[in-house]
């Protein structure tokens, strides 16, 4: 099998593909075969599965029997858990960014199947499923808000309900920032609606909440919400994302 590496295909090789319109492989580009949509056997079976990680803040240990990392074991983040379906490295990188800065709505939908691959179920259900809200601009540019949908998904097959309880106000763009700017950007921007909480707090059980987002990044999104759910008395705080970015070794 050849794999193409980062490469985008050229303009001859799309061409090509376009005339012979032949289904294939998106990271190796031979046919497909009938056991997933858009990826052949073999490169399904290569995905950076985020399977060996830390249960609480989802990066990977090499360490085998280790449950939590070193870090989190002398300073634990606000949420009990966390885990991601993959790394988020190539080439789950490339089809985020084909999804959220190219707006497609094609890998919109083909990362949601390929969240529903990944996602393990928490061993203790959550009473809900909380989403972490994109920016309006955004949402508006894109015309959709991929951890929404992720987080919809997931609620879906969890069988739980979703709440709307966080607010967004507008504040720097989190990519680029260093991990402290990240943490002192969402300590402006990231707001938990008062009301909403309430109005799903009559409704439901509170005490166990999974958050879910597309890309888990430093972990300053999911300990900024996890914090403001905790000051709610919220006994039990998960998070969820599609793709873990990989500290540096
Ligand atoms: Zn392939
Ligand atoms: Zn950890």
């Amino acid at each position: 099998m050849k794999y193409i590496g980062n490469q985008w295909l050229n303009l001859h090789q799309q061409l090509t593909l376009f005339m012979t319109a032949q289904a294939h492989c998106e990271w190796c580009l031979s046919g497909l075969d009938q056991s997933h949509p858009f990826l052949c056997h073999n490169c399904y079976q290569h995905l950076p599965i985020n399977c060996h990680a830390c249960s609480q803040c989802a990066q990977p240990i090499a360490t085998a029997g280790l449950l939590r990392c070193g870090q989190c074991q002398q300073h634990p983040p606000m949420f009990d858990y966390a885990s991601t379906g993959y790394h988020y490295t190539f080439p789950l990188d490339r089809w985020l960014m084909q999804c959220k800065d190219h707006h497609s709505a094609m890998w919109h939908d083909r990362l949601q199947r390929l969240a529903g691959d990944a996602f393990i179920p928490p061993s203790i259900l959550p009473d809900a499923i909380a989403c972490i809200p994109a920016a309006h601009k955004k949402r508006f540019k894109r015309g959709f808000n991929l951890s929404y949908s992720l987080a919809t998904h997931l609620a879906q097959i969890l069988d739980r309900p979703l709440i709307h309880v966080f607010r967004l106000t507008p504040g720097r763009d989190q990519r680029g920032l260093t991990v402290a700017e990240r943490h002192r950007n969402l300590r402006h921007s990231l707001h938990l609606d008062k009301n909403r909480w309430q109005q799903a707090q009559r409704q439901l059980d509170l005490g166990h909440i999974l958050l879910v987002d597309d890309v888990m990044t430093s972990g300053a999104t999911f300990e900024r919400a996890a914090k403001l759910l905790k000051q709610q008395d919220v006994k039990l705080v998960g998070c969820w994302a599609l793709a873990r970015t990989l500290k540096a070794p």
